[in-house]
């Protein structure tokens, strides 16, 4: 009885060690986080910075993000330039021991797509060098790389790496999380293939430029953006070059992003007979481990009733 006591105070101490060790990990923003703590689960605590509300793209730092910051053990983000807000804070930590992932090693990298008003431009002018891009993220790549499934394999492997690096005693657990993720994600990338094989006309116009890497994924034509970034009203000119494009392509719908008003989009969809539809860029919303699965898979319902 003595040593069952003894056993069991031993045991609880040691849970007690345990919680206490558990490492801090800052996430940048969603898809991030839900890969994080997916492989995480109850073994670290995991934070995000950009929290529901917020979005990645002009995130503005507050004195409260900077405590999340200096008290992490482990940074995850999502690289390629989105959250370039977080290079001066960062500088602040060089040479300590936290530990740094960019999720994005190892990802082709795409360029943005065509922005429609000057290609059409372009086209008439019979220009022969690259058009203009869509430039929301600045010059340079893509940053939406997670919206692609077999990416987001990639950027799991990189945290996984991140995570063991950073508390090797939790290794097993985090690769077993890991694995069950990941199988997830292939499973999630087998349903696009399937769903989207069979339909002919995946000619794709969007409002932002996000979805660069999902449609080189999984041959949707992309047509172009119509925005450089979504803040201002496209012009007169920009939406009768969408028009033109809608019908000379066939287009059946038109994608603006969650968040984002469809107004603009619906003089152009009264004048070529497109429908409107949401995609979700899942930069905006609330921080919890499904969240990638469950909204990548709303997309998947989107794009194939658009396209049916
Ligand atoms: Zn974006």
């Amino acid at each position: 009885m003595k040593r069952l006591l003894i056993a069991l105070v031993v045991s609880c101490l040691s849970m007690a060690l345990v919680s206490a060790e558990k490492i801090k990990v800052v996430t940048t923003f969603l898809p991030i986080y839900a890969h994080t703590k997916s492989i995480v689960g109850e073994l670290a605590e995991v934070r995000s910075l950009v929290e529901s509300g917020g979005e990645p793209h002009d995130f503005q730092f507050k004195p409260s993000d900077i405590k999340k910051l200096s008290e992490a053990d482990l940074i995850v983000m999502n690289g390629v330039g989105i959250e370039n807000w977080l290079d001066k804070p960062l500088e602040k930590f060089k040479g300590g021991k936290k530990i740094v992932v960019d999720t994005s090693v190892g990802v082709d990298l795409l360029e943005n797509p065509q922005v429609i008003e000057l290609t059409a431009a372009r086209s008439k002018e019979k220009h022969s060098h690259d058009g203009h891009q869509c430039e929301g993220h600045g010059d340079g790549k893509n940053p939406h790389i997670w919206l692609d499934p077999i990416n987001a394999q990639k950027q799991v492997k990189n945290i996984l790496k991140g995570l063991i690096q950073a508390d090797p005693k939790n290794q097993e657990g985090y690769e077993a999380n890991a694995a069950r993720y990941l199988k997830e994600l292939e499973q999630l990338d087998q349903e696009f293939k399937t769903q989207m094989e069979g339909l002919k006309n995946k000619n794709l116009i969007t409002f932002h430029d996000a979805f660069v890497y999902l449609a080189q994924r999984y041959n949707f034509k992309y047509i172009g953006c119509i925005e450089d970034f979504p803040s201002k009203s496209p012009s007169p000119q920009i939406l009768k070059a969408t028009v033109d494009l809608i019908r000379k392509h066939q287009v059946k719908t038109v994608f603006v992003e969650e968040g984002y008003s469809q107004r603009s989009l619906q003089s152009i969809a009264r004048e070529s007979g497109a429908k409107i539809a949401t995609l979700d860029t899942l930069e905006v919303g609330e921080s919890e481990a499904g969240a990638y699965l469950k909204r990548m898979r709303s997309n998947l319902e989107i794009l194939k009733n658009a396209w049916k």
